[in-house]
């Protein structure tokens, strides 16, 4: 489905990286994010400190959230996302949750839900991850997830789980 040029959807989206100046991916993502056509920044969360999901042998990782206008359709801008990814970096490897310079997950895409063999929208991990809800309610404290309730319901359900805010 295409949005028509006027018709602008709010997104957010997840960043992290673990390698290669992990502070310095994220700047660069947020720069190549909101340089794509179609896409205005209209917010971005501190920059935050999280231990690694999954494997535990790898850096921590730097992480932030950034709400974009957008007129592209979710598969569009997970395309562009993935260039971006892709662009600064990022090695697909078979291991979940390895080590990677960039990861840009689309976190809410307006109220839509989607389903889609490449695109599960709100993202799966959304209730569960410190690393995402206390940077997203930083920015947009009453969001309505849909399909999962608020933010500062969500959030208080979910434990810091040593995340620290970068100053
Ligand atoms: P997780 O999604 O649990 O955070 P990950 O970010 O490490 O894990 P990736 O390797 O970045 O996972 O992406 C794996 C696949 O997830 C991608 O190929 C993409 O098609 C799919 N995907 C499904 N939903 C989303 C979403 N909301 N945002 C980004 N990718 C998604
Ligand atoms: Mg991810
Ligand atoms: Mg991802």
């Amino acid at each position: 489905m295409k949005n028509s040029e006027t018709d602008l959807v709010a997104v957010y989206i997840g960043l992290g990286s673990n390698l290669e100046n992990p502070v310095l991916q994220i700047k660069s993502a947020r720069t190549a994010i909101a340089a794509i056509a179609g896409v205005e920044e209209l917010a971005f969360s501190s920059l935050y400190h999280s231990a690694p999901m999954g494997p535990q042998d790898q850096p921590d990782y730097v992480n932030a959230v950034m709400c974009i206008a957008t007129s592209l359709s979710p598969m569009e801008l997970l395309r562009c996302l993935q260039y971006i990814e892709n662009n600064q970096g990022r090695v697909r490897k078979a291991e979940r949750w390895g080590a990677r310079t960039l990861d840009l997950d689309m976190l809410i895409y307006g109220d839509q839900i989607i389903e889609l063999p490449d695109l599960t929208v709100p993202h799966e991990g959304i209730a569960e991850r410190a690393f995402v809800l206390y940077p997203l309610s930083e920015i947009a404290p009453q969001l309505p997830v849909p399909g999962k309730g608020n933010i500062a319901d969500l959030l208080a359900k979910c434990p810091m789980n040593g995340l620290k805010r970068l100053d």
